[in-house]
């Protein structure tokens, strides 16, 4: 039988089975067969020798804004309102428009692609032009288009974004790799009314909600003097949760909020980094666990955080929680993993199709070398996985039946042009910052 790829020799990180050296058939884009002397059965057109590499599912960023990538950098070391209002949000309205998010947004889905990223779940505006990025360079995307009550990038209110997600999702219905989602981006820039209009939408159109959640405590503060609840509870009071919700953040949630979230099978996008250098909150997520609600790993945008290693943010994680807690024996490797994989998965309800290695998933799997000092010796690729490994070594990339990076080589981009590119605006940006 003739297949597509045929991964041959690798290290399988394969769903609920201990790490083992196997191969994996694949064709129209999904996983065939998983098993050893694959290579007698199928005559594949492309052969991958993975020997002395990890194959794994590729990580789930569920939380991204892709199209901040020229903003990498661009102003650090200052509190989360100082950074938003006096340096992205003016940068955001002298820049914005679709050729720039076009050209931003590519250059952050190859850096998502290079960190070994398969799909990631983005919040940000002109989500089409995003799409057509993501295309391109074939990477899978879940798009929220951000609501705010004022006007922002081209729309004038947040009816015009409604109906923008309403004719995005009519677009991209049919593309395997593209899907919307409606983004209101908090609850101190989203009114009620249209919160409540955000998840009516998306419980109409079936797709996800994604918004910012109690990120700082001024914000938990200011939402109790308005409105008498916590931030959870005041989204509860009209339903909010009714709707496939991702929560980016959730760091100041007491025991209540946990147990609405958990009662709504309400995920959780975690931003280790992102968290940590805005010094938006230390808070433990160990309570999460107990009350089995589903985490996920976020990288939020590199202007805050600033790079998109998941790599990084599951070490980061696992040893911020060990030291919380007093209690190293929380977060271990495995589990981190899952976190970033199938945690993702199931927080973009893709469950079925995406964040682990099985028969009849879509092929999202990325092969990471271990034949290098670093990741010498190995006893537990979990282990490297979380503790040892950089995105560095991470080789080769295929999403959805796709090699997409070959070899740390972008198979459907010229690198080259993305880099003469972002220097371009660098340039652009910085004169304009310094004007101002
Ligand atoms: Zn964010």
């Amino acid at each position: 039988m003739k297949i597509d790829i045929l991964i041959k020799n690798g290290i399988i990180i394969e769903f609920d089975k201990n790490p083992a050296i196997s191969s994996i058939a694949i064709t129209d884009g999904k996983i065939l067969e998983i098993g050893k002397e694959l290579e007698q059965k199928y005559d594949a057109k492309q052969i991958i020798d993975a020997t002395n590499k990890i194959v794994m599912p590729g990580f789930i960023n569920t939380h991204s804004h892709v199209a901040m990538s020229y903003f990498k950098g661009l102003a650090d070391d200052l509190p989360l309102q100082e950074w938003l209002s006096k340096h992205i949000w003016p940068v955001e309205n002298k820049f914005l428009s679709a050729e720039f998010v076009e050209d931003a947004a590519l250059h952050g889905c190859a850096e998502m692609i290079k960190n070994g990223i398969t799909t990631f779940s983005d919040m940000y505006f002109f989500g089409d032009q995003t799409a057509m990025s993501a295309e391109k360079i074939g990477i899978r995307a879940v798009l929220g288009e951000g609501v705010l009550d004022l006007p922002v990038a081209n729309y004038q209110n947040a009816d015009e974004i409604f109906a923008y997600i309403r004719k995005m999702h009519d677009k991209y219905e049919k593309s395997e790799l593209i899907d919307f989602a409606v983004a209101p981006h908090a609850i101190y820039t989203c009114g009620k009314e249209n919160l409540i209009k955000a998840k009516d939408l998306a419980l109409e159109l079936g797709i996800l909600l994604h918004i910012h959640l109690s990120e700082t405590k001024q914000e938990v503060q200011n939402c109790i003097k308005k409105t008498g609840l916590r931030p959870v509870e005041y989204l509860d009071s009209f339903g909010f949760f009714e709707g496939d919700v991702v929560v980016a953040h959730a760091i100041w949630i007491d025991e209540n909020e946990q147990n609405i979230l958990s009662k709504n099978n309400t995920s959780i996008a975690i931003n280790t980094n992102s968290n940590l250098k805005l010094a938006s909150g230390f808070d433990s997520f160990k309570s999460y666990l107990d009350h089995g609600v589903n985490l996920s790993i976020g990288t939020d945008g590199v202007a805050s955080n600033n790079n998109l290693s998941i790599i990084e943010e599951m070490s980061f994680t696992s040893k911020m929680q060990k030291a919380l807690n007093n209690d190293p024996t929380i977060f271990p490797a495995k589990e981190m993993v899952q976190i970033a994989t199938i945690g993702g998965a199931k927080a973009l309800k893709k469950c079925d199709q995406i964040g682990s290695i099985e028969v009849g998933k879509r092929a999202d799997i990325i092969l990471i070398d271990i034949n290098n000092i670093e990741a010498q010796p190995m006893y537990d690729p979990y282990s490297h996985l979380v503790y040892s490994l950089t995105s560095e070594q991470i080789k080769d990339v295929i999403i959805n039946g796709k090699i997409v990076m070959k070899d740390r080589q972008l198979v459907n981009i010229e690198e080259k042009e993305l880099i003469e590119k972002a220097k371009y605006y660098q340039k652009k940006i910085a004169e304009f910052n310094h004007v101002r």
